[in-house]
Parts: structure tokens; C-alpha cells; sequence
């Protein structure tokens, strides 16, 4: 059995701009510092979600956010599927800006009135999207996937797919099918916490036996410098600390 070590990088994380969450960016910033992170995302839901942040709060993240945080900080989204042609809230050249774009279907979103084969359609169709860096939680109850149709589309379309550690405790098997899936396939993978708050950061609760058959070169965000490089990040003061943590790896 193949171990994988606990990754080093959480890209999926959720802040106080998201109204359903709790925790400011330096508080984010301190608790991924106290459980030994080198970066983590904060990738708030897309403008088309109730509450949530306006496009103008993506397109200044860079000027907005704060500098001299323990841990790197990365600018991302969780942006939000809104047709079959797949398109997504927030426009592309915003995305573009980002550090990390993933996109999730939710059902306060676009598909909580669509049939499951219109989301199909616009996922998959999104996925053609250079943008669109990962698909967050494929596995969700409420939209039952088609594990090895998406792994395949993942692999046409080098997209990502996330295991998502925020509610597996009700999802065990369906979780441990995908992943299944995914260890066959050899798919690109990010584990991360969805955290919103920042308590919940990081991988207390990894079932590290639930990842048999998937090998640690498959964890795309095992560690900053595999981040920046998997997904073309090209920030400097980003590129620049990857470097010097791969200097001293
Ligand atoms: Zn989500
Ligand atoms: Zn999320």
C-alpha cells in the first residue's frame, strides 16, 4: 500500500467574505501556519451565490489582501456553474488573474433547478475552460456523478478533481468509489479541507486508508513548488518562495 504523506498545500478554503463562513484572512493565515502549511487558498464562492463576494473583490484580491502573512496566501475561487454552455460567475479574464480557479456545483446555485444531465453537459463543457483549474467535491449527494464519465473528461481536459475532507463522514462509499476510480485512472488529485473556518484548515481528519492505489505523485498539491508548477502559477513573490522551498527540499 502506497502511503501518501499529508500534503502541504490546503487550495480550497473559505473566509468571513463568504457569509456562511467564519474567520478573517490572518486568521486563516495563522491557523494553516500553526498546523505547518507552506500556502493555502482562500477561494471564496463565485459572484452569481447569494452573500457572497462581488466580482470587483476577485479582480483586486492581489491589491486587497494582506502582505506578510505567516503562510503564503493564494488567490483563488470557488466559482459557480451557471448554464449548459459552460460558463461560469465570474467572467474569464478575471479568472485568469487568479492563482487558482476551482469550480463546484451547489445547491444554492444555478443547478439546484436543472436536471442532472444539464449539469452534466455544463461541467463538462467548463472543464474545456483553460481556467478552470479543478472541479471542487465531485462526489455530492445531491448530484450523483458518473465517476469513470468525469475521470475521463478530467483526463481530455487536464482538470483536476478534488477529494473534499469538509462532510465525508456521511459519504464514505461513495468517496471510496470515486477514489477508486481515481487511483485506476491515475487522475490528478487536490485533498483539501473546504474549510470555513479556521479551525477546520488542513488534514486532521485525512482517511489515509481510504487513498489505497493512489500514488503520491497523483496529489497535485502535495507541496507549493508541484502547485505552482501543475497550475502555471506565475505570481512572483509565489514563484519565488516555491523556489527557494525547492532549493531547500
Ligand atoms: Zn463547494
Ligand atoms: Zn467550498
Amino acid at each position: 500500500m502506497s502511503i501518501i504523506p499529508t500534503p502541504k498545500t490546503d487550495l480550497h478554503t473559505h473566509t468571513i467574505a463568504s457569509d456562511h463562513a467564519d474567520g478573517s484572512w490572518e486568521e486563516m493565515a495563522q491557523a494553516a501556519f500553526e498546523k505547518g502549511l507552506q500556502a493555502f487558498a482562500v477561494t471564496e464562492h463565485g459572484p452569481s451565490i447569494a452573500r457572497c463576494p462581488h466580482i470587483g473583490y476577485f479582480a483586486n484580491l492581489p491589491k486587497i489582501a494582506p502582505k506578510n502573512l505567516p503562510v503564503m496566501m493564494l488567490y483563488g475561487v470557488e466559482d459557480d456553474l451557471i448554464d449548459t454552455d459552460g460558463r461560469t460567475a465570474l467572467p474569464d479574464e478575471v479568472k485568469a488573474q487568479l492563482d487558482i480557479v476551482l469550480l463546484g456545483t451547489h445547491t444554492f446555485g444555478w443547478v439546484r433547478n436543472v436536471l442532472l444531465s444539464d449539469i452534466k453537459k455544463g461541467l463538462y463543457k467548463a472543464m474545456e475552460n483553460p481556467h478552470i483549474d479543478v472541479i471542487s467535491h465531485p462526489v455530492n449527494p445531491w448530484y450523483p456523478m458518473d465517476y469513470v464519465e468525469i475521470a475521463k473528461v478530467a483526463l481530455d481536459t487536464n482538470t483536476v478533481l478534488e477529494f473534499n475532507l469538509s462532510k465525508i463522514d456521511f459519504q464514505e462509499k461513495t468517496w471510496r468509489e470515486f477514489l477508486g476510480v481515481a487511483a485506476e485512472y491515475k487522475l490528478p488529485l487536490i485533498i483539501s479541507s473546504d474549510s470555513h473556518s479556521p479551525d477546520r484548515i488542513g488534514f486532521d481528519n485525512l482517511p489515509y486508508e481510504w487513498l489505497e492505489g493512489i500514488e503520491p505523485s497523483q496529489i497535485m498539491n502535495r507541496d507549493l513548488p508541484t502547485v505552482v508548477e501543475h497550475f502555471k502559477i506565475k505570481r512572483p513573490e509565489v514563484v519565488e518562495y516555491a523556489e527557494k522551498l525547492k532549493a531547500n527540499l
